[in-house]
């Protein structure tokens, strides 16, 4: 029989980061199992790459104090690029409320350590983008480090410098149940044979719960359709312009090769494991891009190169992160709620940390535990795109 001092469940680019982690730390033994026959087929290869601290929660904005750091210097600790790009995001406002929302968020963010994020006025954004419509805009927030990642070269980065350091990755295999003894968690069952452990990560991305029932837990993770629509070039908006995000709808955009990468979440959509594109869809977003970037009438879309994935929902749009009650030995890292690359480094720390010394310093995890719903602990995260 196989065994690992640590499987982790999911070849994504939060298992990729839990494998680094661990094995950066010492860990000899780890082993990642990934049911595709390549990484990236899940929520990884279809995410927005988009990277910020401007959240609203502590929580949320430790994590990237010490995710954007770290993708800063991605090449030079892994040898492998992950591209990160710091354009920025820039928030929109467009009602005295929303600007309210951004200034608390914003005295949070300095608070924890956030050194260059600030207000800018409505007359600021009019001048570095003349071709945004502005008449409605009263002024925003703008962070020049938040930015962009290319999350599939980031996964396979973790993952090889894991390799390259003792990790192994099994693809083409399955986890089909988890298996308990007294102590805890005794093996993983796989389309491959027995797996004997003591340590199971669950990294199954929206299908964390499916993996959690295996032992018998019940995570409040849901998958839910995001759709991106590519357009085709398209020089008549700046190319080095930030995300930039309109608040009154939830709109947003920003470069991507020669053209651009448009968003919007549908109110619509309903929780459901739905990967196909709507074409529908376009329409949709083409009609929120003219309205406020008047130039973007001019887009052309090939319906064919737009994608749609899913997001990972938990009810407080927090992750679930640590060990699972009443199963020692199983460690969760599941419903990033949209924000899994850009989180996906301080997972790999808290995790590593958890699982080798039952304790981490880069965030109060009592916080992220899957015990807070059932305690009625939950800490909503609004800054959610
Ligand atoms: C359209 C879209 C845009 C997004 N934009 C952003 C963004 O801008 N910024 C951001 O930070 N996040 C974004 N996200 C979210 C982000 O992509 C995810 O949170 C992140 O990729 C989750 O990574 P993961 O490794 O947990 O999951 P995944 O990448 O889904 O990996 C999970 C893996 O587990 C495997 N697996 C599942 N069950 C089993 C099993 N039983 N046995 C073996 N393997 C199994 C799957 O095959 C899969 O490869 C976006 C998501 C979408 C869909």
């Amino acid at each position: 029989m196989d065994s690992a001092d640590v499987v982790i469940v999911g070849g994504g680019i939060v298992g990729s980061s839990i494998a680094y982690h661990l094995t950066a730390a010492g860990c000899g033994n780890v082993l990642v199992i990934e049911r595709e026959s390549a990484q990236g087929k899940g929520s990884t290869g279809k995410s927005m790459g988009g990277m910020r601290a401007q959240f609203s929660t502590p929580v949320s904005i430790r994590m990237s104090l010490y995710s954007i750091p770290f993708y800063a210097s991605f090449e030079e600790r892994l040898g492998h690029p992950a591209d990160y790009r710091p354009q920025g995001y820039l928030f929109c406002a467009t009602s005295e409320k929303h600007l309210a929302y951004l200034r608390a968020n914003q005295e949070k963010q300095i608070a924890l350590g956030l050194k260059n994020v600030r207000m800018v006025s409505a007359e600021e954004i009019r001048r570095q983008f003349p071709r945004l419509r502005a008449d409605d805009i009263v002024g925003g927030s703008f962070c020049p480090t938040d930015g962009f990642v290319d999350p599939y070269s980031a996964m396979i980065g973790f993952m090889t410098w894991a390799a390259d350091h003792g990790a192994k990755l099994w693809k083409n295999t399955r986890v089909t149940d988890i298996r308990r003894d007294a102590q805890g968690i005794a093996a993983v069952e796989t389309s491959r044979g027995t797996v004997a452990t003591r340590a199971v990560v669950n990294a199954a991305g929206p299908w964390a719960a499916e993996v959690a029932a295996m032992a018998g837990v019940d995570l409040p993770v849901e998958p839910l359709r995001r759709m991106l629509v590519p357009t085709e070039p398209f020089d008549q908006f700046p190319h080095t312009s930030p995300m930039i995000i309109d608040m009154s709808n939830g709109f947003h955009f920003r470069p991507e090769a020669l053209g651009f990468l448009l968003a919007w979440n549908d109110p619509e959509e309903k929780p459901g494991f739905k990967t196909d594109f709507d074409p529908a869809f376009i329409e949709k977003i083409l009609t929120r891009a003219a309205d406020r970037v008047p130039v973007f009438e001019n887009l052309a879309v090939n319906p064919k190169r737009a994608w749609a994935g899913l997001y990972e929902m938990t009810p407080d749009h927090h992750p679930i992160l640590g060990p699972a009650p009443g199963v020692p030995g199983l460690f969760l890292a599941n419903g990033f709620s949209g924000h899994g690359v850009m989180h996906a480094p301080a997972t790999g720390k808290i995790l590593s940390d958890l699982i080798l010394t039952g304790k981490t310093d880069l965030v109060d995890v009592s916080l992220l535990g899957l015990a807070r719903f059932a305690e009625n602990r939950l800490i909503e995260e609004t800054a959610v795109l």
